[in-house]
């Protein structure tokens, strides 16, 4: 007997459609299932991540440059500038209380040592630490002879305070970037950012007998959270001696893909046309892939002719612009 048209053909037939009908919903589903919660994971990341998207973004569009006019004109005159003192006279607020408060919050500044035009140099940052991966970050750093600048956090367990000591202790760069790291807490006044840098502040030099002379803001010099403020802050950081720094190239390393081949052509392609670059890292136990990528990082920006230096308060700051 012929097995297709039979009578058991047909019961199979039945079976398996009815046994489809039931399992593909459940495919289905399934994938939905999955898809929602790597897109609810890309959700959470981009929320902690947010400054860092849109100052790639920024970055992208190209419009970093030198602040050198409003830099120079605080640094020169160590006054507040005009436009600061009539925006507060506008707004009836003629006095600066936080200016009066943090008497140990001041620190030396140096003389810029400024470039030649035809140096090519590259100094390396990180920012985030301590963490995990600071270790590794250090040890490669060691095997290339090169000194970076670390931009770390308050943390106040004992391997973090070793870690600070110890990048100290190895010729780096100690510098602040925020204690809590929290944009709206921090942006929320000129007096809240000072408490949050204070902290960080006192603490490192209790560690460390070292007072660190230079900063990055969380999220960069300018971003969305600061930008009521920023005049101020920027002028109050400048007077008070510290000199901060933002980037102009990144390694792409806060990114939720972030892979070894994405950090490699987002610090090829940035340092396109740049004769001083300032490398933007992250040292932080969510992107281990920074460190895991580091030699090749020092490789690339090697072969393209540029010197490695120690970023401290003498190199001229690179910062986002003012006016855009
Ligand atoms: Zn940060």
């Amino acid at each position: 007997m012929h097995y297709f048209g039979s009578v058991k053909f047909y019961k199979h037939l039945i079976f398996s459609v009815i046994f489809l009908f039931l399992i593909i919903p459940y495919i289905i589903s399934l994938y939905f299932v999955i898809q929602n919660a790597r897109l609810k994971d890309k959700l959470v990341y981009f929320q902690d991540n947010k400054i860092d998207y849109i100052n790639s973004y920024i970055e992208s569009k190209n419009i970093n440059n030198f602040i050198k006019n409003k830099v120079e004109d605080i640094l020169v005159s160590e006054t507040i500038p005009e436009s600061v003192l009539n925006e507060n006279l506008l707004t009836n607020n003629t006095s600066f209380s936080y200016q009066n408060k943090y008497n140990e919050l001041y620190v030396e500044r140096d003389e810029f040592v400024l470039l030649n035009d035809n140096d090519k140099v590259a100094y390396l940052t990180f920012d985030d630490g301590p963490s995990d991966v600071t270790w590794d970050v250090l040890n490669t750093l060691e095997d290339y002879g090169i000194y970076a600048a670390f931009f770390v956090t308050y943390k106040d367990d004992a391997e973090s305070l070793e870690i600070y000591k110890e990048i100290v202790n190895r010729g780096h760069t100690l510098a602040i970037h925020s204690s809590s790291h929290n944009y709206k807490e921090i942006y929320n006044s000129v007096d809240d950012f000072l408490e949050d840098f204070n902290k960080l502040f006192v603490h490192i030099y209790n560690i460390t007998g070292i007072k660190p002379k230079i900063f990055r803001f969380p999220g960069g010099s300018i971003n969305p959270y600061n930008y009521n403020i920023y005049i101020q802050l920027h002028a109050e950081m400048l007077r008070r001696g510290f000199i901060f720094y933002d980037w102009n190239v990144s390694s792409g390393d806060a990114d939720y893909s972030v892979t070894k081949d994405s950090i490699i052509k987002s610090v090829t392609e940035s340092l396109e046309g740049k004769n001083k670059a300032i490398v933007l890292m992250h040292d932080s136990a969510k992107k281990k892939t920074t460190a895991a990528t580091l030699s090749e990082v020092i490789e690339l920006i090697k072969n393209k002719g540029y010197r490695f230096e120690k970023l401290d308060n003498t190199v001229y700051p690179i910062t986002f612009s003012y006016t855009n």
